[in-house]
């Protein structure tokens, strides 16, 4: 075991990090005091939660607290001529404590990843150093965009150990030495760069703990006089929160820079106490420097931090809320194992779910416009939910929103689909796709236009898998209009579109028609399961139906988008009979001259329909065949 000074060289990952701190910005340095406190503010929760079983720690009475001092080096404060002593900027906390192994570990070799997973990302995009270092694990590094030199001098909590520093400069070095500090924590003594002597202004160090810290649990003193708020504000009643602090509290907690889409702060003693402050935020996808680096919520028990990131109280597809939940119910004698199978987490899991869902219902009832906003960044949510969460489907069924072929873009509800239904249409109709250009333009949709009756537009790829989960809403069935079996009410003008009088323009005889379809099946084989005249097409040469019985033909798809071995489902191939295109290709194929333009323009159609649907592999194979296609055309033309 070491007992004297040691030397150490920096990791060469770890060396390049601090070259580039040392080189930063000044605008971003404040964040090096924010890194600092959340180091010290980690240490007293984690001293605090030791303290839940064990009270045989060193200074078992200690404050938890958080003391910035700011001195002239050698305390030189009186000779107030000399401006060119370095300013010494001191952060002390009374929490967890590192022993000699700790030290030469946190703040030496374990960085090490973490620097080259910093550094990779720093290289490829154009973001600030300062704003996303305290993500991998490397924040305390942070402190040499301020500092020519680092002393930290920790004892740890374990009774016995005794105090030891690590020293360095940032450059490529540091060591460690014994070191005299009496009681339990860490202090550490920032020698300031000239150009940064303003951090040993207790004024601007105030003004940086306002804006990054406030929110901070643990007191946080500036010469002794405490800078931060330190309230559990969801501790507090909603009518005593101004907005401007929820703003405050949810930056600091996500570190996001926007406002969050949508805050739920309730509280309640019965069935189970509870006081939570959650949040909602603009986007899905958590920027690069989101300070929260997993799903889950905080869980406080009597203000004491249990877990981090508490993914036990809400189902994971809702996992975009994030907050904090507090309960005094919890048994402070807890290891995670309890707290999960804990009988009030089930309660708190079903109040907070239960909040979180009426919070969605509530928005989507009194402000369309929010909620539309919500259902872009986070519909896919609530789709996995009904995918993967049995109890999920009535609660979400409702917060559905679909735009359809009458909707001009506007978002429908299930509800006001049902609303804007036509006599005779009992069934709810939806077209599946990649986009809604694609689903617009679907030949499927013929009968349905003829018929005035909306279809609604299903085009993330979850709606695929969910569609036969959802089954039915209110006594309705939902429909494929893909289904060759669909019965459709009657058209206004009743004239029956499967009747193809025969001196309509262009018509083609029996004859022609059935060599045609004999081509067809020829060429797609067993591509297809059989080929057909449709007796709804108008606008479109050619769709694909599903055969009756085909129970995978939604998931199908779901292979395609996850990059899943994916197989070309088999339809059932429908012709317009009065389509010009097959018109002319009836009559082309008893041009001999004709034949080659007649197979590529069947594989062409059959493809163009598999993009139509959203079901091709890969569009780009049709380039090719479509250059042939063309110089076909053009030797006949
Ligand atoms: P992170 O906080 O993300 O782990 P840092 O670079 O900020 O990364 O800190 C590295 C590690 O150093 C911490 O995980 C912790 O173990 C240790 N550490 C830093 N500051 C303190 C402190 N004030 N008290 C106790 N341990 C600390
Ligand atoms: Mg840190």
């Amino acid at each position: 075991m070491e007992t004297t000074t040691v030397n150490y060289t920096f990791k060469a990952e770890v060396k390049q990090l601090l070259a580039i701190l040392a080189h930063s910005l000044y605008k971003e340095r404040d964040i090096f005091l924010r890194e600092l406190i959340s180091n010290a503010s980690d240490a007293l929760t984690r001293i605090q939660f030791e303290m839940l079983t064990n009270r045989d720690v060193l200074d078992a009475d200690a404050e938890l607290a958080i003391r910035l001092e700011t001195q002239t080096k050698d305390n030189e404060e009186t000779d107030a001529g000399d401006a060119t002593a370095p300013k010494v900027l001191i952060i002390r906390d009374s929490g967890i404590g590192m022993t000699r192994a700790d030290l030469e570990k946190n703040l030496g070799t374990i960085a090490q990843s973490g620097a080259r997973e910093f550094l990779s990302k720093l290289g490829s995009g154009q973001l600030d150093p300062g704003d996303m270092i305290g993500q991998f694990g490397v924040g305390f590094y942070s402190v040499f965009m301020a500092a020519d030199e680092v002393r930290v001098v920790s004892r740890s909590h374990q009774v016995g150990e005794s105090a030891w520093a690590w020293v360095s400069d940032g450059s490529d070095q540091f060591r460690i030495e014994p070191a005299e500090k009496a009681e339990r924590g860490t202090e550490i003594h920032i020698t300031l760069k000239n150009d940064a002597a303003e951090y040993a202004d207790a004024w601007k160090l105030r003004q940086i703990i306002k804006k990054h810290s406030d929110f901070v649990r643990f007191p946080i003193f500036v010469n002794g006089e405490q800078a931060n708020q330190q309230t559990s504000l969801w501790r507090k009643n909603a009518s005593e929160v101004t907005a401007d602090d929820y703003k405050k509290f949810y930056q600091q907690l996500t570190y996001d820079f926007e406002e969050p889409l949508t805050k739920i702060h309730f509280a309640s003693d019965a069935p189970v106490n509870v006081r939570a402050l959650l949040f909602i935020s603009n986007k899905r996808e958590k920027s690069m420097i989101s300070a929260r680096k997993e799903p889950g919520v905080m869980l406080y028990s009597h203000n004491v931090l249990i877990q981090e990131y508490c993914t036990d109280l809400l189902p994971k597809w809702l996992g975009f809320v994030d907050g904090v939940v507090d309960s005094e119910d919890i048994p402070l004698n807890v290891s995670r194992e309890t707290v999960q199978n804990n009988r009030v987490m089930k309660q708190l899991a079903k109040t907070i779910r239960g909040r979180v869902m009426r919070e969605l219902k509530g928005m989507a009832e009194k402000d369309a416009d929010k909620y539309n906003m919500f259902w872009a960044e986070f519909g896919r949510a609530l789709r996995e939910g009904i995918a993967t969460d049995q109890e999920a489907k009535d609660e979400v069924m409702p917060l559905l929103r679909y735009a359809t072929s009458q909707s001009d873009g506007k978002l429908l509800s299930l509800d006001d689909y049902i609303k804007q239904m036509g006599e005779g249409q009992t069934e709810l109709y939806y077209v599946l796709g990649d986009d809604l250009k694609s689903v617009a333009h679907s030949p499927h949709l013929d009968p349905f236009k003829a018929r005035n009756l909306a279809v609604m537009y299903w085009v993330d790829p979850l709606d695929a898998y969910i569609a036969p989960m959802l089954n039915e809403f209110q006594g309705k069935k939902f429909r494929n209009v893909d289904d060759p079996e669909l019965e459709l009410p009657a058209k206004a003008e009743d004239k029956p579109e499967a009747e193809h009088s025969d001196n309509a323009a262009g018509n083609v005889s029996d004859v022609d028609f059935g060599i045609l379809v004999s081509r067809v099946r020829q060429i797609l084989g067993d591509r297809v399961t059989e080929v057909r005249a449709s007796k709804v097409l108008k606008d479109s040469p050619m769709r694909l139906v599903s055969p009756k019985d085909d129970f995978e033909r939604e998931r199908g798809r779901l292979n395609r988008f996850f990059d899943r071995e994916y197989k070309v489902p088999k339809k059932m191939v429908e012709l317009n009979r009065n389509h010009p295109i097959i018109v002319d290709l009836a009559q082309t194929l008893n041009d001999p001259l004709g034949s080659e333009l007649v197979d590529l323009s069947i594989e062409q159609m059959y493809d163009s329909a598999l993009v139509q649907e959203g079901l091709h592999p890969n569009p780009a194979d049709m380039l090719p065949r479509i250059q042939r296609l063309m110089a076909a055309a053009l030797k006949r033309g």
